[in-house]
């Protein structure tokens, strides 16, 4: 290990910054923002800096640095471009043992600044010891994509508790099993959707079963895991299923998706093909409340958006029967990844003013659209569900007053490695459908925006 990484607490300390250009800024600000009491140091001060000394938010000193100017700081930053007077600063700070950074370069520093990810009081910093300050802030990114905004606040929450949950229960196990189970289940995700009451309330009665060694309800996740790109997943669902202790999954979710699901829970599957589904709707709407009730934490992925003809409707009206707790999380629907990823755009200024999702199969299997809304004109139609009845879809359109040239596209798979769209218009459409051999899931899109993906097709050509 080449450095040690270590938490100072600056609040109220002295910290002088060398320079006046935005380097220095940046490193005045964030002393400032740790509670340090700026002085910064430099002949010239840029406008910025200059008003912010107005301020008052720093002490501003327009002079040349001389080695005393370090005495009687706790903490000594150089960020000017004269490697002459970087060299002094580092100097000076050394030999009155102060810790100095000398922003790139290591050499001259004794201790040098990490890329930071701040949920305060959650504080994580990476360092590649200036080895790739890339790489590191590569991995930055990757740790701010992964933790969520609001996990400070799960902190705040947790030292709230801290002192009653050492009083209330008696062996660490205890307390941490009931950490982790609050800290990554339903309290966590509450503080997360921006419920502070309902968390603290939840965690309250959590603290209360556990003293009293009783289970509580869990909760139901009612998640949109996308058309099938695993990259199109939203970061709560990514971290939803990876934290499930049962997953209940349809057919539409890709493999992809199903395997960034933490590996040691319960995957349960409940969709077969269209029509046969493998447990009937009502089974799997019982399934969840029971499960969350013995305590789970149960995900329901669902292929696309939940609530984009996916039932997402039904199944938590059992849930709410019931009193389970659940969230919903979105997810992109079959629409919006199909079409970016065919290069067809929903809406268009020359095109189509509005978009009309529709399912073409019914519950009875019949086909019952409002086919005067669906032929009017500068408006683009994506059908959902609709392989099995796109010659007749075709003909009523026709029937109903579209045109027979009308552009209409036949996307399947959408947004996986085996993406195919057939294009074509709505007469031509589907004879050339039925002779490729196309596999579900297919989506269907009706109007002029179909022209557009000549141009600007990007997804299979980048193959
Ligand atoms: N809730 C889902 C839709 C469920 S209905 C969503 O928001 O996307 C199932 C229909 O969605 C399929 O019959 C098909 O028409 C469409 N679909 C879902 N994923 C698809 C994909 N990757 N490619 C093409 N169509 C898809």
């Amino acid at each position: 290990m080449d450095y040690l990484p270590a938490f100072l607490d600056i609040a109220d300390q002295l910290c002088l910054v060398v320079g006046g250009g935005t380097v220095a800024q940046r490193k005045a600000e964030l002393l400032l923002q740790a509670g340090g009491k700026v002085t910064v140091v430099s002949p010239e001060i840029s406008p910025e800096l200059e008003e912010w000394g107005r301020s008052g938010r720093f002490a501003i000193r327009r002079k040349r640095f001389t080695a005393d100017d370090v005495c009687d700081f706790t903490l000594v930053v150089s960020a000017t471009n004269d490697t002459a007077v970087n060299t002094e600063v580092a100097a000076a700070a050394r030999q009155h043992r102060i810790p100095v950074n000398v922003v790139d370069s290591s050499e001259l520093s004794t201790f040098i600044f990490p890329s930071i990810i701040d949920r305060s009081p959650i504080i994580a910093a990476v360092s590649s010891g200036g080895a790739s300050p890339v790489l590191a802030r590569l991995l930055r990114s990757h740790i701010e994509s992964t933790v969520p905004a609001a996990y400070g606040r799960l902190a705040q929450l947790a030292e709230r508790f801290r002192t009653r949950v050492q009083h209330e229960l008696e062996t660490i196990t205890q307390r941490r099993r009931f950490w982790e189970k609050t800290l990554q289940g339903a309290v966590a995700e509450l503080v997360f959707a921006g419920h502070k009451q309902e968390a603290e309330a939840k965690m309250e009665s959590m603290l209360r079963a556990e003293a009293a060694g009783r289970t509580t309800t869990g909760e139901v996740y009612l998640v949109g895991a996308g058309p099938g790109d695993p990259d199109l997943l939203t970061f709560r669902a990514l971290r939803l299923m990876q934290r499930a202790d049962t997953v209940v999954y349809d057919r539409l979710v890709s493999p992809e998706v199903l395997a960034l699901v933490r590996r040691d829970a319960e995957k349960i599957y409940a969709g077969k093909a269209r029509n046969e589904h493998a447990i009937p709707q009502e089974k799997i709407n019982h399934l969840l409340a029971r499960l969350a009730r013995s305590g789970k934490r149960v995900v329901r992925l669902k292929g696309g958006d939940p609530f984009i003809f996916g039932r997402g409707g039904e199944e938590i009206e059992t849930l709410l029967e019931q009193g389970v707790p659940f969230q919903i999380v979105p997810g992109i629907t079959a629409a919006s990844g199909c079409a970016s990823y065919a290069g067809i755009p929903l809406t268009h200024r020359d095109y189509a003013q509005s978009c009309l999702f529709v399912t073409g199969h019914l519950k009875d299997g019949s086909i019952d659209l409002n086919w005067k809304q669906l032929t009017m004109p500068n408006q683009t139609l994506v059908i959902y569900m609709g392989l099995l009845g796109l010659e007749q879809l075709c003909r009523q359109l026709i029937l109903h007053g579209s045109s027979p040239d009308l552009p209409a596209a036949l996307i399947e798979q959408g947004t996986t490695p085996k993406q195919r769209v057939i294009t074509g218009t709505l007469s031509t459409l589907p004879k050339r459908v039925e002779t490729e051999a196309v596999r579900a899931p297919t989506l269907i899109i009706v109007g002029n925006v179909v022209q557009l993906r000549d141009r600007l097709a990007w997804f299979e050509t980048n193959r």
